[in-house]
């Protein structure tokens, strides 16, 4: 795979403000595990300790602080199989969500809001997509009735069959913070959700995608998969749909010119509800372009429910490591598809008459 050449794109300062994950995997000595999921070689040093801030979505003012309550773990009780579900993808490779396939995963950021939130999920009930939500654990901590609503919230999106993960409790950047107090924003956020959902997330997405190698270790040690995303559609940066499409339509293109990847993980924010608005957008342009690609006889987009096509296990590979880019088993890939050739042409049959 070529090498990812954002210093020269007219894109970079916009990926550099969706977060420093595309950055700090531009680093040349950023280690990749091998298509075949088994590292190429023990990494070099990784990128400088401290990531350089980025601009990040700014949420509604949160309620003074509160002490927070004891919280009673219930260390041994057995998960549910809808919680073992969550449980499935620990100890894994970072992810960065590149993929030479048209396999596309929605994830949303710094919710869950009580504004927003609820009418996300409704539209992604009306089209079946499951997405991955990392959620911020200080917005759930249910110390005021806002934080009450939104645990409520949590457990909704839990319920609705979509991936939770960890976003940290304050939405700190990780790199930046001394070892104990990067360690209490994670596992102070362990505390909240096993309060608050009954289960401890494995998928982490830490704040701005700002890593180090000590946080890459800290992380690795406690079991989570680092989840980061290749196409950011910018809508912290700009506030309209239209934009975020735009956007959205901009960073798919030049991941397939520059990095030959054609699908990947979606980057947005529940917090605003232009972006609730661009899901349902940029859902509608997968399905449009898919008809052309039928026609053409082309591999169609096809929105996966979870981590599964991403996810590779560590092993005994160092924190930091990153998956290689996602190559589903050929036989899941085709039954897939053959399935989405049925359904999309009785979708486009079906527009073809408006
Ligand atoms: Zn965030």
């Amino acid at each position: 795979m070529a090498r990812r050449s954002l210093a020269r794109s007219p894109y970079y300062l916009l990926a550099l403000a969706c977060g420093v994950a595309l950055a700090h995997l531009t680093a040349p000595s950023a280690p990749r595990a091998s298509a075949s999921g088994v590292p190429r070689a023990l990494p070099p040093s990784l990128a400088n300790e401290l990531a350089p801030e980025v601009a990040h979505a700014v949420d509604l003012p949160e309620p003074p602080a509160a002490p927070r309550q004891d919280v009673q773990n219930v260390p041994g009780t057995p998960l549910s199989p809808d919680l073992a579900r969550q449980s499935a993808y620990g100890n894994g490779l970072v992810i960065d969500g590149a993929t030479p396939h048209r396999l596309i995963l929605f994830s949303f950021d710094d919710g869950p809001d009580r504004r927003t939130t609820p009418l996300l999920l409704d539209r992604l009930d009306a089209v079946g997509v499951k997405a991955l939500f990392f959620l911020t654990a200080s917005r759930i901590a249910s110390r005021t009735g806002m934080e009450r609503e939104q645990a409520a919230l949590a457990r909704e999106i839990l319920a609705r069959g979509h991936l939770i993960g960890s976003h940290t409790v304050d939405h700190l950047q990780l790199p930046l913070l001394d070892d104990a107090a990067a360690t209490e924003q994670v596992t102070g956020a362990e505390d909240i959700f096993t309060r608050v959902l009954g289960f401890r997330p494995t998928l982490i997405r830490p704040p701005g995608g700002a890593r180090s190698p000590r946080i890459d270790q800290l992380l690795a040690a406690r079991g989570y998969t680092t989840v980061l995303w290749n196409l950011c559609p910018g809508d912290v940066q700009v506030h309209s749909a239209e934009e975020v499409l735009d956007i959205f339509r901009k960073a798919l293109a030049r991941r397939e010119r520059e990095d030959g990847e054609r699908g990947g993980i979606v980057l947005l924010h529940d917090t605003n509800i232009w972006s609730v608005d661009a899901f349902q957008m940029i859902w509608g342009e997968l399905w449009s372009r898919n008809c052309e690609l039928l026609e053409r006889g082309e591999e169609l987009y096809d929105v996966v429910p979870d981590l599964s096509f991403f996810y590779q296990p560590r092993g005994n590979a160092p924190p930091g490591f990153i998956a290689a880019p996602a190559e589903p088993d050929p036989a899941v890939l085709a039954a897939r598809q053959a399935r989405l050739r049925i359904e999309t042409a009785q979708r486009c049959a079906a527009t073809d008459g408006f």
